[in-house]
């Protein structure tokens, strides 16, 4: 006897083979028109066609006839713990007063490590709570979080502590990484090198309290060097950290290239990435993680080259960026239709780009981002006809029920999550 059946006018079902999905195979998406999954005791019991289906007997069944059931998203790079907000910026933006300006006056990410720093870890949590909550009713039950609004030992840790305890009592899985090296902070203005030590320093913590299972950082012009980040990258790898990287988000520095030479697990932005980086991501197991929202929000033209990407055999998995300077936004759906519109991507690829390929960006490959008997039931029930409605229909929230672990945690008019916003 199932705990609950649910019968969807289609099913999508990503599917994995062990990896992450490349170059042509970004393009397979297996689907089931009227078909079912089967829910006990937190895990997927059955997926199948309502046919084969029929027989089962269940406590409860679900008739969504007409709606999309889908793996929960994944979304595999987020800024989810800060203080404060930057709304204020916004108008100086639009004045066209340049970012390094508003640097200069206290505020960018600046402003964020101020707020970070003087906020307690018990308002950390509730706002990330609130945020965490969003995600959930748009769709997300995994994802990943970054530290980095600290750029100090103490203020670092109080992020990743919050994160283990948001991972510990909401229903998102979370996945920790320290980006203590985001930026430079005042106190070690012209030495980098310094500073990255200090950060280098907080490691055997970290691993000890396991607060993260990646090592993360900056790799841009002003900040840090190809060769800062791939000696401290590597400093992470031996002490036992995944390894990540902000590569080529505004210059081609050969961030890409190195990611990929290091074995990262992903390589993330890349819109100024250069040939050669995006054919070596074609030969190499590190995932493009791209982020559309930022490059939209930062009021810029050129995207990443998903295409070329695609063409070239790498592995695209796409995602949010949610911070609160370059992307404020909860909504992977949204980062969907950026997809479609921008990166020219197909719907088949954008649905394993924030399913399957998320997943194996974070660690996560082999349990979440699809639909497989024994997984992890986190599903969701979508007010849309079939898969490619969502990158079309833009802006709104499509969804209606989501699971997580077999547990009904958001729905249209049952909404679990608990909104308040208190920092
Ligand atoms: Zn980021």
């Amino acid at each position: 006897m199932l705990d609950t059946i649910i019968f969807a006018g289609q099913v999508v079902l990503p599917t994995s083979n062990g990896r992450a999905l490349r170059g042509t195979e970004m393009n397979e998406l297996k689907i089931i028109d009227n078909g079912a999954v089967g829910i006990k005791d937190g895990l997927i019991a059955f997926v199948g066609s309502a046919e084969e289906a029929a027989d089962l007997e269940a406590k409860e069944t679900i008739d969504a006839a007409g709606k999309l059931l889908s793996p929960g998203l994944v979304d595999p790079h987020t800024h989810l713990v800060f203080g404060g907000s930057r709304e204020h910026e916004l108008a100086l933006k639009q004045q066209g007063v340049p970012y390094l300006e508003i640097l200069a006056q206290g505020g960018g990410i600046l402003s964020t490590v101020r707020s970070t720093r003087e906020a307690s870890e018990e308002a950390l949590y509730e706002k990330g709570l609130f945020h965490l909550n969003r995600c959930l009713t748009y769709g997300v039950t995994t994802m990943e979080a970054k530290s980095g609004y600290g750029l100090d030992k103490e203020t670092e840790l109080k992020q990743l502590r919050v994160a283990k305890k948001l991972n510990e009592t909401h229903p998102i899985e979370l996945v920790s990484t320290f980006l203590g090296a985001h930026a430079i902070p005042e106190n070690y203005k012209g030495r980098p090198d310094a500073f990255l030590e200090e950060m280098l320093s907080m490691l055997p913590v970290i691993s000890k309290e396991g607060l993260a299972e990646f090592v993360d950082i900056f790799c841009e012009t002003g900040v840090f060097t190809v060769e800062q980040s791939k000696t401290f990258l590597q400093k992470a790898k031996t002490a036992g950290f995944g390894v990540k990287i902000h590569a080529d988000e505004i210059d081609p520095l050969g961030g890409t290239e190195m990611a990929c030479e290091i074995g990262a697990a992903s390589a993330d932005h890349l819109v100024g990435a250069s040939k050669e980086g995006v054919r070596m991501l074609g030969e190499s197991d590190t995932i493009a993680v791209l982020l559309p929202g930022t490059t939209f929000y930062l009021g810029k033209d050129h995207f990443a080259p998903a295409r070329d990407m695609i063409a070239s055999g790498a592995a695209v998995a796409l995602s949010t960026d949610f911070n609160p300077g370059s992307s404020p936004t909860e909504n992977l759906q949204f980062i969907m239709n950026l997809a479609a519109l921008r990166l020219k991507m197909t719907p088949e690829e954008i649905w394993n780009a924030v399913t399957v390929n998320a997943a194996f960006a974070i660690g996560r490959g082999e349990a979440a981002g699809s639909l497989e008997v024994g997984r992890n039931a986190d599903l969701v029930l979508w007010d849309v006809p079939n898969y490619k409605y969502i990158p079309y229909h833009y802006g709104v929230n499509h969804v209606n029920k989501v699971w997580k672990d077999g547990k009904l945690v958001a729905g249209k008019g049952d909404v679990h999550a608990n909104y308040t916003l208190s920092t």
